[in-house]
């Protein structure tokens, strides 16, 4: 079993001399170098005109090297550079924005995870086929102002950081609603919000078995959000948009969180019916995924959205969490992904976890 793309032929030398963690000075990098450098792997940091002057405050979490670019979506011209590094990059959330979803999928250099996952993500159309047809339960979608029931979240495509997004608490709320651009008018889902933190290992023989591997929990945090968090100590929706203050998902920082251990189970299988399916559509999501979701009144875990790569989140457990505590002390998400590039190459597998 291989994933798009591999293989020995294209990714020769890797086997044959260890691999450098190489990605983006930026999103969840510290936490990458880090989980490189405990696993005993070179890192390098690409960063966008000279290196940035924070990792000198972090020692630990320092690349080994930089390799500067004028504007990150030049990456494509290190590809040389990073191939004589012998450089495996590692995806985070900024990377793929960087870089934009076509120039990630077409770059000459290994990269960690199944790259054939950007098309069905940065899609939020066929996200949710593949969600649910997953049978993961979502917010519910409605097609016109005049269907709606209840509270809903208007969402304009590639609305960054949430700017853009519309609140209305019912449909008379949405009398005289005029949209500005392609958008989804969706249920806004009441109860509290978890970025469940997992990892998929095709490679993995313990645990909790999906697929040929398994699937573990390494943390889980909620996000801070501007202006929305803070914005009921200004008074009622209502007035505030009366003088011109609208709400917006603009994420500013990330809290920890524990999920009620009953719930477990339901974000376990959630996650599981994630992987399954990806398995099916695309030959399987690799590495970390963060599921994205609210639990409601009635225990329901609905969700809004997945990423399929490292999320900041994790950067809360440089030291571990509650959860990958379980796992193995210290256990990163940054340094999960360095242990499975290690495992694999130990174990001949390479081919399974990059492509
Ligand atoms: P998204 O861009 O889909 O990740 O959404 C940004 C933020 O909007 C989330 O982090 C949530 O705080 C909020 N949000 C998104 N979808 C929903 C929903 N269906 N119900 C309630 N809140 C939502």
């Amino acid at each position: 079993m291989g994933i798009a793309l591999s293989g020995p032929d294209r990714f020769g030398p890797l086997a044959d001399r260890p691999p450098t963690v190489a990605t983006l000075c930026s999103h969840s990098s510290l936490q990458i170098f880090h989980g490189a450098r405990t696993e005993g792997f070179r890192s390098v940091g690409i960063c966008r005109g000279p290196p940035p002057r924070f990792y000198e405050a972090f020692p630990l979490g320092r690349p080994d090297r930089f390799l500067p670019v004028q504007e990150y979506r030049e990456i494509a011209g290190l590809a040389d550079e990073l191939n004589r590094e012998n450089a495996v990059l590692v995806p985070h959330g900024s990377f793929v924005e960087y870089l934009g979803p076509e120039k990630f999928q077409a770059l000459p250099v290994p990269v960690f995870g199944n790259r054939a996952v950007i098309g069905w993500e940065s899609d939020r159309e066929k996200e949710r086929v593949w969600l649910e047809s997953a049978g993961v339960r979502m917010p519910k979608r409605f097609a016109a102002p005049e269907d709606v029931e209840g509270p809903v979240i208007v969402k304009y495509y590639g609305a960054k950081g949430g700017k853009g997004f519309f609140l209305a608490k019912n449909r008379d709320a949405l009398t005289g609603f005029r949209p500005t651009g392609p958008h989804v008018i969706q249920e806004y889902v009441l109860g509290t919000r978890y970025y469940v933190h997992f990892f998929y290992s095709p490679i993995s023989q313990d645990g909790y078995r999906v697929g040929h591997g398994s699937l573990e929990l390494l943390g889980m945090d909620r996000r801070d959000e501007a202006n929305i968090d803070e914005l009921y100590k200004l008074g009622a929706q209502e007035e505030l948009l009366r003088a011109g203050i609208r709400p917006t998902f603009v994420v500013t920082g990330n809290v920890p969180v524990v999920l009620r251990e009953s719930l477990l189970p339901q974000v376990f299988d959630v996650g599981a019916r994630i992987v399954s399916r990806s398995i099916e559509l695309f030959g399987g999501m690799v590495g970390p995924f963060c599921v994205e979701g609210i639990m409601t009144e009635e225990l329901d875990f609905k969700v809004f959205e997945i990423s399929t790569r490292i999320v900041a989140g994790t950067n809360l457990f440089v030291g571990g969490s509650a959860y990958s505590d379980l796992l193995r002390p210290q256990l990163s998400m940054g340094r999960r992904i360095a242990l499975e590039l290690r495992t694999a190459r130990e174990t001949g597998r390479l081919a399974e976890v990059i492509s």
